[in-house]
């Protein structure tokens, strides 16, 4: 058993949270959202009446926060009450340069940190099925590894401080330009008269196959279910894309990479963000492609969510 803080219990965090206390940890958790706090409470989890007081005596402090700015200053405020020896594990998706700085902030104290970002929705956070990768040194990935398989189907060490943030955001820079490609030539082939499902069909089993295709059509009725077949709701928020096009863009940027497919990506889902469509799934790229944004009414009777495939994110 081990006592942990548990900062930002939203979307993600909240299932999370409640995952490691189901395994029998001492969860302390806080978020600035009253509901989500109370919602921990229900799940086993111990309310905080802030982030301090969560982490004070705590020997792991993990947390599920926005953005970089967000865990900076989170951390920042924990720094003076934190026990030499806790281990931070940051597991929001942010910057490289900010989870990197939090490390060696959190170093200089005598602190080990990680970054474990995770794939994997909102339902995969509920379920502990996440795919965490790791950023860190040997003694974090050790420490934190047993603390991340409660959450999650697969621990990964991805390298040093940063590197599992870095992971993140180029897998992310695949699958928006992945599912663009995808929406593209499924409305291109609608065009010039092909089936949807004699498409995928071939595309399915040919080199035009990529977990978009398969694991995630954008075509409602095709494939296996997905957010397309409920109106594009559910699943990973265009919003999110958006954001982790961003992080990956601004990055590549600033190390000189070129990556004219993901700075194309992130073009288009800015425009189907300001189309107001943000909270939509990311597959909603087919219908904005096709139509300039009309989605079909949603289906009379919408797919179980756990019986969907799994979730991008
Ligand atoms: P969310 O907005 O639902 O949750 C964030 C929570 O943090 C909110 O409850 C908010 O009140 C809380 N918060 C913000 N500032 C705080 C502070 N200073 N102190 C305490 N609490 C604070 O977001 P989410 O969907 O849970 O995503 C969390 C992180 O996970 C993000 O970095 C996101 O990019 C990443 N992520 C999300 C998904 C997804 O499908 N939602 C998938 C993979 C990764």
């Amino acid at each position: 058993m081990v006592r942990i803080a548990f900062i930002g219990l939203g979307n993600m965090g909240g299932g999370m949270a409640a995952n490691l206390a189901k395994a029998g940890h001492a969860v302390h958790a806080f978020d600035l959202s009253a509901d989500a706090l109370a919602r921990a409470e229900a799940a086993g989890c111990t309310a905080a009446a802030s982030a301090v007081a969560a982490a004070d005596g705590a020997e792991a402090v993990v947390t599920m926060l926005p953005a970089g700015r967000h865990v900076a200053e989170v951390y920042a405020a924990l720094f003076p009450v934190l026990a030499g020896n806790a281990l931070l594990i940051d597991c929001s998706t942010i910057d490289v340069a900010t989870a990197r700085a939090v490390a060696g902030d959190a170093a200089a104290r005598g602190l080990v940190a990680v970054d474990a970002p995770v794939s994997g929705g909102i339902a995969a956070a509920a379920a502990g099925t996440l795919t965490f990768m790791v950023g860190g040194d040997d003694d974090g990935f050790a420490r934190a590894e047993p603390i991340l398989s409660q959450m999650g189907k697969a621990v990964i060490r991805a390298g040093g401080n940063g590197a599992g943030q870095a992971a993140k955001m180029c897998n992310n820079m695949i699958l928006g330009a992945t599912m663009v490609a995808t929406c593209e030539a499924f409305v291109l082939a609608e065009r010039l008269g092909l089936d949807a499902q004699a498409f995928y069909d071939i595309a399915s089993v040919s080199s035009g196959q990529s977990w978009s295709m398969t694991s995630y059509c954008p075509v409602p009725g095709v494939g296996p279910v997905t957010p397309a077949d409920n109106d594009y709701r559910g699943g990973f928020a265009t919003a999110l894309m958006l954001k982790d096009l961003r992080l990956a863009t601004d990055a590549a940027a600033a190390a000189g990479s070129p990556v004219p497919m993901g700075d194309r990506a992130r073009d288009l889902y800015e425009a189907l963000a300001a189309a107001g469509e943000g909270d939509r799934d990311f597959s909603a790229m087919r219908p904005f492609l096709r139509d300039g944004f009309d989605v079909a009414a949603p289906p009379a009777s919408p797919p179980d969510a756990a019986t969907q495939t799994e979730r991008a994110g």
